[in-house]
């Protein structure tokens, strides 16, 4: 049997806080428990906002805890054209459009719409694209373009979800109440989700799906927060030919309010952490896992 392969895919657009320590202990858990491989993913593909100290003090922060990856890391900074070569693939099949609206627009759009009641919203909470560039004119398109206006690439999720009905994934989660086993797909709840844009060609979506199937990652280990974007992703897989690998999407750590941790809030940073004493032990005792097998042996949260 092929061994399993395992990621850890943080942004470097912020400190590892505790909530990624959970993460990439439970990947390199599965890892040694399995005979499989971690590797690494430095997902830096937003570049306002991801900054070389922070991918340094990723690598520190990981191997202070205790945990080792296979290399190369893969940067998805340096692979921009696998996704471009997706896109192109996607656009093939005409599933793929423009759209105009600056973040404004959208806005306006979506309060306009909302005068005749609640306008719907994705899981995560944001309104669904309103507009209607989906049924701009080719010419129209070339137009815009030309004259140097700025456009998301959006996926046109009707077509593409009237391209392959009936996805599912096989979800390994930890969490007893959720949903486990063969989760059925719903991308639509999505709407027409951005896959790339003008200055940059790619997305989350688009680029986390070509880079899985690209490092031949069979096991994804991640928060919950994406359990829901596991839907695109299926999608996508399926779209572009893709391997399905298996998901366990595992609880999210949270502070003391019960929020999910966030990269700015220092007193749950590994680093700040670390300076004011605490151990890798330490760390693995906080987010509830066995101490000394780093991962291997789970205690209940
Ligand atoms: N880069 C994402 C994050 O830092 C994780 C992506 C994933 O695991 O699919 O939240």
């Amino acid at each position: 049997m092929v061994p399993p392969v395992f990621r850890f895919a943080p942004s470097p657009n912020g400190y590892l806080h505790l909530g990624h320590a959970y993460s990439a202990l439970l990947n390199f858990g599965r890892a040694r428990e399995t005979g499989g491989r971690l590797l690494l993913r430095i997902e830096d593909i937003d570049a306002t906002r991801c900054r070389p100290e922070y991918e340094t003090a990723i690598y520190e922060d990981l191997a202070w805890l205790g945990i080792t990856w296979n290399v190369p890391v893969r940067r998805q900074s340096e692979h921009l054209a696998d996704y471009r070569a997706a896109l192109e693939k996607l656009s093939a099949l005409g599933l793929v459009y423009p759209a105009f609206e600056s973040r404004a627009e959208i806005a306006r759009l979506v309060s306009a719409r909302e005068a005749d009641g609640p306008w719907p919203r994705d899981p995560d909470g944001a309104p669904l694209y309103p507009g209607n560039a989906r049924s701009l004119s080719t010419d129209e398109r070339r137009r815009m373009i030309a004259s140097g206006a700025p456009y998301a690439l959006r996926l046109d999720m009707a077509a593409a979800c009237g391209r392959v009905a009936g996805l599912t994934w096989n979800e390994l989660g930890e969490d007893p109440d959720g949903e486990r086993g063969r989760v059925a797909a719903r991308p639509e709840v999505w709407g027409d989700v951005i896959l790339a844009r003008k200055e940059t060609p790619t997305s989350y979506h688009l680029s986390v799906v070509l880079d899985d199937a690209l490092q031949g990652v069979s096991e994804i280990v991640r928060g919950q927060d994406l359990f829901h974007a596991t839907s695109v992703h299926r999608l996508l897989q399926a779209l572009l030919g893709l391997p399905e690998p298996a998901y366990r999407h595992h609880r999210l750590i949270r502070d003391g309010e019960g929020r999910k941790l966030s990269k700015s809030d220092q007193a749950t940073g590994l680093r700040e952490l670390r300076a004011a004493g605490v151990t890798p032990a330490g760390i693995c005792q906080l987010v509830g896992l066995g101490q000394v097998s780093l991962g291997v042996s789970q205690t209940p949260p």
